[in-house]
């Protein structure tokens, strides 16, 4: 691969990659990082419910979407612009940072002046556009992998944004699309250590639609943090069976609670911070 901003510059050490600090949060080699919210904001009450419980369990970034992608525009699109509101009630009501996934360029300045750091979907990884202007900005970007996409272009996806100068980019692996249809997406789990071998920028992985099934979900998330991920994006409901959208594949709160407590155990077999 050709000399970029995203390629790692010498051998594999700690001091090889890039950690970013948000506030008090830091995310990178060393740390598992947990990032965990339901798939979409609905009301006052699931925002908060979920954001109290995922402290308390450990997480340390609020996911939340106000803008869904969805496959049929028949379904629930999120709360949009309304659901901004509830970023600033988590903020006061927990020492979360928080996160929302922006689908439009024009939307990409007002929504930066809500949340800690903004996230890329995996249907807009090619959106060059939507990436350079993300690239403007001085947020933090979760940037998830296109379900069809190389290592070497999710990369290039990434230089779209540290070209514009936002060197902050946070890679997540969340799935690939195979001949397999029991799962909702294949999680390449590789594209951790190869990414790790290809650039110095930090990858999490998101279990949640990587697997597509919420029984599967804690499995891909002790994997993850074993093959060398700095963190998770996980979906998380308090009434998953009520969610809008994914609930399928949400954790409820005390599987979540459960499922942080295990991975505390292994994080401190593997020496990471969490
Ligand atoms: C999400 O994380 O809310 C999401 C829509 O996932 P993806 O972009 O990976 O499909
Ligand atoms: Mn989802």
């Amino acid at each position: 691969m050709e000399k970029l901003k995203a390629t790692k510059v010498g051998k594999a050490n700690p001091e090889s990659y890039s950690r970013i600090r948000v506030k008090d949060v830091e995310i990178g080699e060393g740390h598992f990082t947990v990032t965990a919210g339901p798939c979409a904001l609905e009301s006052v009450e699931q925002a908060l419910a979920t954001a109290r419980a995922v402290e308390q369990a450990g997480a340390r970034i609020f996911r939340g979407s106000i803008f869904k992608p969805r496959t049929s525009p028949y379904s629930f699109q999120g709360l949009g612009r309304e659901g901004v509101d509830l970023f600033r009630l988590v903020q006061q009501e927990t020492h979360l940072l928080v996160e929302t996934e922006v689908l439009d360029p024009r939307h990409i300045e007002w929504v930066a002046e809500h949340v800690d750091l903004l996230r890329v979907g995996s249907r807009n990884m090619d959106n060059f556009e939507l990436l350079k202007e993300v690239g403007r900005t001085d947020l933090p970007v979760i940037l998830k992998r296109n379900m069809s996409a190389t290592y070497e272009e999710f990369l290039l996806a990434a230089e779209y944004i540290l070209a514009e100068g936002n060197e902050n980019v946070i890679l997540c692996e969340r799935g690939i699309r195979t001949f397999e249809t029991y799962t909702r997406n294949t999680l390449d789990l590789l594209a951790v250590p190869a990414i790790k071998e290809l650039s110095h920028l930090p990858i999490i992985v998101d279990p949640s639609h990587g697997s597509g099934r919420r029984s599967f979900v804690a499995s891909a998330s002790r994997a993850a943090l074993a093959a060398g991920a700095d963190g998770l994006l996980v979906e998380v409901h308090p009434e998953p069976e009520h969610a809008r959208s994914d609930g399928f594949q949400s954790l409820s709160l005390p599987e979540f609670e459960h499922l942080m407590n295990e991975l505390r155990r292994l994080a401190a077999v593997l020496d990471k911070k969490m």
